[in-house]
């Protein structure tokens, strides 16, 4: 196979590296997510390696993400020694034996003796904290397989709310977690930079949404006066320019995206100070001139019948500011999901008693702005 080009022939710089927490590993500000691979196993095995070869030695693979443990196995072969591998436990049965079976099925399937940062419990939730990994003994489990050198560093992945994420953070427990993090979805900069001062590295998941935010979008573009390739770029270059961000990890598809991506992550300086500001200057001034200028203190809530107000808005926003309408619309069909009932109901829920609008300090018509999110957002 013809060897490819450096970082440094392709005319770029080498990889960011930064110290995820306490633990005095360095990883790449870019790492690999490993959530939707290409479908061609060769292929993804080749666009893995291809940020191997560029310095990405973050690789985060999940026991629920289908093929990818074994893909990512493939991959690792000869690189081994100079690549960090993440991986997640679902928590399918809240039982210790369950724990340690998927932790075993991962090891195999993955082919490595040693899992390097574990997120013990794929999307903790505080709830899950209590009854599993405390009441149920699955610390205690956790502790055994680190002792046993089956896992090297104890984290965990998580969509709770940032007042949980710090509760669970303030555990001292784990040394670094996963969480979502975007340019127009900063709820968890908080909990992010609490970690950050508590000693824990932070993954960001989502630095560009999912994909979505790559989408074109005239007002994304607007956003950085300077030039640059791609709404992407203006997303990672975003989220790197977070100093309490130790590695943003990017689902890359194809080899061009994975060199574009190192790129970005090679940028000493990801954003400079004038363009921090003026993103977050542009951002805030958008958002003000919005009619619908929510601000999600929540104090509408709750809803009698669960509508989940803020968030709600807050996609009517991305449609509506941002022209993010596909990602508006995913978003909102996911509200009302029976699985995740903390999501709360949609704006078509909404049974116009009227008690939210009150307490609402921006004074927002809510109930009629919701009927127009159902109109725009919904089927
Ligand atoms: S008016 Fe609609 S959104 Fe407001 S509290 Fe009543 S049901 Fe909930
Ligand atoms: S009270 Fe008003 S501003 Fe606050 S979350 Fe509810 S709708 Fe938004």
């Amino acid at each position: 196979m013809n060897r490819r080009a450096s970082a440094f022939e392709l005319g770029g710089h080498p990889l960011q590296y930064r110290e995820f927490g306490n633990t005095g590993v360095k990883l790449s500000a870019l790492g690999f997510g490993a959530m939707r691979l290409p479908q061609d196993e060769e292929y993804a095995v080749e666009v893995i390696r291809r940020s191997f070869e560029l310095g990405v030695n973050y690789l985060d693979t999940a026991r629920g993400y289908g093929e990818s443990e074994r893909i990512c196995g493939r991959a690792l072969k000869g690189w081994r020694d100079k690549v960090y591998v993440s991986t997640k436990n679902p928590l399918q049965d809240n039982t210790v034996e369950g724990w340690w079976s998927r932790l075993n099925t991962s090891l195999e399937t993955l082919d490595i003796d040693c899992i390097d940062f574990y997120q013990v419990v794929h999307s903790l939730r505080w709830q899950n904290y209590e009854e599993f990994l405390v009441q149920g003994g699955g610390m205690e489990a956790v502790r055994k397989a680190r002792d046993q050198g089956l896992i090297k560093h104890v984290c965990f992945s998580c969509h709770d709310t940032p007042e949980n994420m710090i509760k669970l953070i303030d555990t001292g427990e784990f040394e670094g977690m996963t969480v979502q993090y975007n340019l127009l979805d900063r709820r968890n900069e908080i909990a992010i930079a609490h970690a950050n001062a508590c000693g824990m590295g932070v993954i960001v998941m989502g630095p560009v949404g999912g994909g979505r935010l790559a989408a074109p979008s005239e007002q994304i573009r607007k956003l950085i006066p300077t030039p640059v390739a791609s709404n992407a770029e203006i997303a990672l270059r975003f989220v790197l320019s977070n100093p309490n961000v130790t590695c943003a990890i990017s689902g890359m598809n194809t080899i061009e995206m994975v060199e574009e991506n190192a790129a970005v992550a090679s940028r000493e300086e990801p954003l400079t100070l004038e363009e921090k500001k003026a993103v977050e200057a542009a951002l805030a001034e958008v958002q003000r001139l919005s009619d619908l200028y929510c601000t999600g203190c929540r104090y509408c809530m709750p809803c009698p019948n669960e509508v989940n107000i803020p968030e709600n808005f807050r996609l009517m926003n991305l449609h509506r500011l941002y022209g993010l309408t596909e990602y508006a619309r995913a978003g909102y069909r996911s509200v009302s999901n029976p699985e995740r009932p903390k999501r709360g109901k949609r704006a078509e829920d909404c049974v116009e008693c009227g008690e939210c609008e009150p307490k609402c300090p921006q004074n927002i018509p809510i109930i009629a702005q919701l009927k127009e999110v159902a109109r725009e957002l919904g089927s």
